[in-house]
């Protein structure tokens, strides 16, 4: 009887310490899952939610509104080839790159640019009223004959034969004397290139000459640059965006200088985003 008693306390033994063993699992299980909840609660509030999608009233299709077409004309290319004038080259829109004859990099420039998908004109250097410096060897001077003007612009032409048009280095006495300017008109005319004014002086006769000459021909509205500040600079490109809203395009004109390549970059793809067009100069012709 006793025998038998004991045996019952161990096999009672043994069942409550089989239960503790049980439930201690249980609950190992319960932790682990609240973990792993825990976790999972986590990991969900680090995920970011989605922005609303919301319709823009500027689709850009066949039927878009367009806010106004900018063309930009960046000059003075040619002196430099470094992380600067390559900057200009991984600018995601239709530029223009105006490039100085003569420089060291000016065909090297050429090249790239039109790899990259931009357009290039020459840049040509035409004499200033007051002292007009470098370029000797290309510049147009109001006191050369018609022939040195014509080889000169040639010259220049053939040293950027990539080049599709032309527009004016400086220029302020030489832009609005009717014998330098009717000889580029006929350059031009003749190679079917266009020329667009600089208007570095308000004298500038280039595009009613070549109106009257039959060159395609526009003038730049804005100059972004003429002071060498990030907010001005990027004042004058808004000043260009408004232009270019009030009359449906306009033209701007730059610099090959790190502030503008700078504001450029930041600014291009929100004006884009609000609706603005840019262009190639060679599309905005009169
Ligand atoms: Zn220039």
């Amino acid at each position: 009887m006793k025998n038998f008693r004991t045996s019952i306390i161990y096999l009672l033994i043994i069942i409550i310490m089989m239960l503790l063993v049980v439930l201690k699992r249980v609950d190992d299980r319960n932790t682990e899952l609240e973990e792993t909840i825990d976790f999972l609660r986590k990991r969900n509030s680090e995920i970011p939610i989605p922005a609303p999608i919301i319709p823009k009233n500027k689709i850009k299709e066949s039927s878009e509104v367009i806010e106004g077409v900018i063309g930009i004309i960046i000059d003075d290319f040619g002196y430099r080839n470094d992380e600067i004038s390559d900057g200009f080259l991984n600018l995601d829109a239709k530029l223009t790159y105006a490039i100085i004859p003569g420089h060291t990099y000016s065909n090297l420039f050429g090249k790239k640019a039109v790899e990259f998908g931009f357009e290039v004109i020459v840049h040509m250097p035409l004499e200033n009223t007051g002292k007009t410096f470098g370029e000797e060897d290309f510049v147009l001077l109001t006191s050369m004959n018609d022939n040195v003007i014509i080889e000169r612009l040639n010259k220049a032409l053939d040293q950027i034969p990539m080049a599709i048009g032309m527009n004016n280095h400086q220029g302020s006495k030489a832009s609005a004397d009717s014998k330098v300017v009717k000889n580029i008109a006929n350059v031009m005319k003749g190679k079917k290139l266009f020329f667009i004014d600089s208007r570095t002086t308000a004298e500038s006769i280039i595009e009613s000459t070549m109106v009257s000459l039959g060159v395609p021909t526009a003038r730049r509205n804005v100059f972004l640059d003429n002071e060498d500040d990030e907010e001005k600079i990027k004042a004058q490109l808004m000043e260009l965006a408004q232009k270019a809203s009030e009359l449906g395009s306009a033209i701007g004109i730059g610099h090959v200088k790190k502030k503008t390549l700078v504001v450029l970059k930041k600014y291009i793809p929100e004006l884009q985003e609000k609706g603005f067009k840019f262009e190639f100069v060679s599309k905005m012709l009169r």
